[in-house]
């Protein structure tokens, strides 16, 4: 059983990867001992597919606790969630002995974390992911929080998990795009921080919804090791996360939400990313093809729509990364595996990335 230990002094914790353990969740909670009664936040299609075996497992392990489901989707990252939230939990008898359980994608980890960190001044949480982009990613690295009409995660607050459980089965329920475009963020990791996983990759029959155990614990212990580095953001190598994820983002704006999934958005952004890596940081052109065909790989596109235009995508991305001296701060690789933060991207660098994703 893969465990991946998170070690951040008082507010470390392991992140357990076994396939089934769902089922016995309350026991290794309940070893904790982190409070007397667990509120489980979850939305609609999570609660319906698993809800009621982390419930059955709750009260074999004699953990009271109160339920509390959210519409999935984006939209539910509020302050009128966190609201109606924090009185629901409140309502149900939760106190400051209670603590938080996540059970779901980003979206839930994300807010039911919020909560978890402002609730009587925070309580302890649990999570639970059951995206591929929660197992590998949000769920580890204590960065909560929701959306401000003007922007995503414009509010929120670092709180740690006290204990991460990932069953890579909870994955079979999920709908085919929601399955592939976690690949994204995997591709990411892998170019980023471990080039051999590429070819593992390349191996990975992308129909198949099992995904390997050790390879989503490899992906979280290189969350786990860039996060243990710089757990605030401050230092800079928590910025490495983003490749990919500058021009992914504007793209992701530029359209209406729910038109383009994150990953898919994600997915343009590492071509447009890889471009730029060969004109400015010597990546080869072999290199940054083995990672294109991964993108394909996994159905994620490659091209973008022509009626996405290059200005507002430019538009889109300067709202929240600025400009300093004409140049950006942004992610580029020398190859595989070897990721910097670079200042040498311009405007019309960015421009010309852009463009260069109109042709296949
Ligand atoms: P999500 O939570 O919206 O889940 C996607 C969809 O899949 C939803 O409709 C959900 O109901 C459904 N779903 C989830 N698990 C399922 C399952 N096992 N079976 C069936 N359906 C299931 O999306 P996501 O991609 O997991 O997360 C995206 C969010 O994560 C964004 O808000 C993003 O900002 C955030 N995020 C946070 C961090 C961080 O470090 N905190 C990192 C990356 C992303």
């Amino acid at each position: 059983m893969p465990v991946v230990h998170v070690d951040l002094a008082e507010r470390s914790y392991d992140v357990i990867v076994e396939t089934g353990i769902l089922s016995s969740a309350g026991s290794s909670i309940s070893a904790l001992r982190l409070g007397s009664k667990a509120a489980v936040i979850s939305d609609e299609n999570v609660d319906t597919h698993h809800g009621d075996r982390l419930a059955a497992s709750l009260d074999a392990a004699g953990i009271p606790y109160s339920r509390h489901v959210i519409p999935a989707g984006e939209s539910s990252k509020s302050f009128e969630q966190v609201a109606s939230l924090c009185s629901e939990l409140a309502a149900a008898g939760n106190d400051r002995s209670s603590f938080v359980i996540a059970l779901g994608g980003g979206v839930v980890g994300d807010l039911a974390g919020f909560v978890a960190a402002i609730f009587y001044r925070g309580v302890p949480f649990v999570q639970i992911p059951t995206t591929i982009v929660a197992q590998v990613d949000s769920s580890v690295g204590g960065k909560t929080g929701i959306n401000l009409p003007v922007g995503k995660n414009l509010v929120g607050s670092f709180h740690q998990p006290r204990l991460v459980l990932v069953d890579p089965e909870v994955l079979r329920t999920l709908p085919s795009r929601e399955f592939l475009e976690g690949f994204a963020e995997v591709i990411k990791h892998a170019a980023i921080r471990d080039a051999p996983m590429l070819d593992e990759l390349a191996q990975l029959d992308p129909t198949s919804p099992d995904v390997p155990a050790d390879l989503i614990a490899r992906n979280i212990a290189i969350k786990a090791r860039i996060v243990e580095a710089d757990e605030l953001e401050t230092a800079g190598t928590r910025a490495l996360l983003n490749f990919g994820h500058t021009i992914g983002h504007g793209i992701e704006a530029a359209v209406p939400y729910g038109e383009m999934l994150h990953g898919e958005a994600i997915s343009l952004g590492l071509r447009a990313a890889l471009y730029l890596s060969c004109k400015q940081a010597g990546l080869s052109q072999d290199a940054a093809q083995s990672v294109y065909r991964l993108l394909e790989h996994f159905s994620l596109p490659t091209v973008l729509p022509e009626k996405i235009s290059t200005d507002t995508v430019m538009e889109r991305l300067s709202r929240d990364k600025k400009f300093s001296a004409g140049a950006i701060r942004f992610v580029l690789l020398r190859e595989p595996g070897d990721a910097f933060l670079a200042d040498t991207v311009s405007k019309k660098d960015l421009e010309d990335a852009i463009n260069a994703l109109r042709q296949a």
